[in-house]
């Protein structure tokens, strides 16, 4: 039977389980980053995934900690070697998510949280189906994202119609998403979250130590 002490990170009153990726998308205006934010402080088990990237180090940032800084060709063999699950080059430089690291953390239980898009969901969701949970965040009205996205009220008009026009182009995704949130007040909508990520650890097929012990809970 499978015993809890052989996996450390997993509590002594559960059975071994298989880590799951968690994706929050959302427009931005909808209060993604501080839900995620909240979810990392509030839970020990869910860790965020290192990214590799050819962008110069900043002061402060630690190799291997904030990224994996590689050059660019290093990075070409990474992605030409299909090691990554998804990259894009953004702002002139390339960031990918690799594999390795994430595979090894979800065979052991570790739950990866990912702040990403529409569309590094749908590379994510393509290449790892099994193990993504993906959730949208939506902003309860329009009138509400467009006051968050005003912000300082030095942006001309033009600046703030395109910052709507592309937090909506973001929300016509909605329905690639196996959950949706409307974050109309930024605690309730943390919770329900929270119980999303608590239901799909309970999933079945995530359970991997159950086979043993119904085994055992059925032995003759
Ligand atoms: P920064 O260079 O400021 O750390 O990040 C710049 C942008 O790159 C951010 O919008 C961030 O979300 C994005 N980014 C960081 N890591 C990844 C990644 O692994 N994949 C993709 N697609 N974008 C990333």
């Amino acid at each position: 039977m499978t015993d809890a002490s052989t996996n450390p990170s997993q509590e002594q009153d559960t059975l071994h389980r298989r880590g799951l990726m968690f994706i929050l998308s959302s427009p931005s205006g909808a209060g993604k980053t501080t839900i995620a934010r909240k979810l990392l402080a509030d839970d020990d088990a869910l860790h965020v995934s290192v990214s590799a990237t050819t962008r110069p180090m900043r002061p402060g940032e630690v190799d291997g900690k904030d990224y994996h800084f590689v050059d660019q060709a290093q990075f070409d063999a990474m992605a030409s070697q299909n090691e990554f699950y998804e990259w894009a080059h953004v702002f002139g430089h390339s960031y990918g998510t690799p594999k390795g690291q994430i595979r090894a953390g979800l065979k052991q239980g570790l739950d990866y949280l990912f702040d990403i898009d529409w569309q590094g969901t749908q590379q994510l969701y393509q290449k790892a189906q099994a193990d993504v949970v993906r959730v949208f965040i939506l902003p309860p009205s329009l009138e509400e994202l467009g006051r968050r996205l005003v912000g300082r009220g030095t942006d001309s008009a033009a600046v703030i119609a395109a910052r709507m026009a592309r937090a909506q182009a973001e929300i016509s995704h909605w329905d690639g998403y196996d959950y949706v949130v409307i974050n109309d007040d930024v605690e309730v909508c943390f919770q329900k979250v929270r119980e999303i990520l608590a239901a799909e650890r309970m999933r079945r097929t995530r359970q991997t130590g159950l086979i043993d012990f119904v085994r055992e809970l059925t032995r003759g």
